[in-house]
């Protein structure tokens, strides 16, 4: 855990998320700012700064994500969505704490 991550502080329960789903290595939680009517983050519970500082140590927690999206996905009611983890401040990523993001539905006010 890093003391000054917002994900982290969110697995460890001190800021307050929608969580749709968590276990032992995950937790998954509606994203604040939605882009689409269903965007949820899934995020490893293990403090991982970037897709950049993954290794192979990483693999099986990395396919898991990768396959929880299309449950998750379905028990949100979506036919199909979009993924998308943004890696390094010029891949666009804002919070350090390895996520994928899911989308669907549309857009939010449509
Ligand atoms: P990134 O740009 O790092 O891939 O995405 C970070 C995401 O985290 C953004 O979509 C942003 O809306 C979301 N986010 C930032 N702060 C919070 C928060 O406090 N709670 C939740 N649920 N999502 C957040
Ligand atoms: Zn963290």
């Amino acid at each position: 855990m890093s003391m000054d991550c917002l994900f982290c502080k969110i697995v460890a329960g001190n800021i307050p998320a929608t969580t749709i789903y968590e276990d032992e290595d995950v937790i998954v939680f509606n994203d604040i700012k939605p882009m689409a009517k269903i965007h949820f983050l899934i995020v490893p519970k293990l403090h991982l700064e970037s897709l950049q500082s993954c290794d192979a140590s990483q693999q099986q927690l990395l396919g898991k994500m990768l396959l929880l999206a299309p449950k998750l996905a379905a028990e949100q009611g979506l036919k199909g969505f979009k993924t998308l983890i943004n890696t390094g401040r010029e891949g666009g990523q804002e919070v350090f704490h390895v996520h994928m993001h899911v989308f669907g539905g549309g857009l939010p006010n449509a």
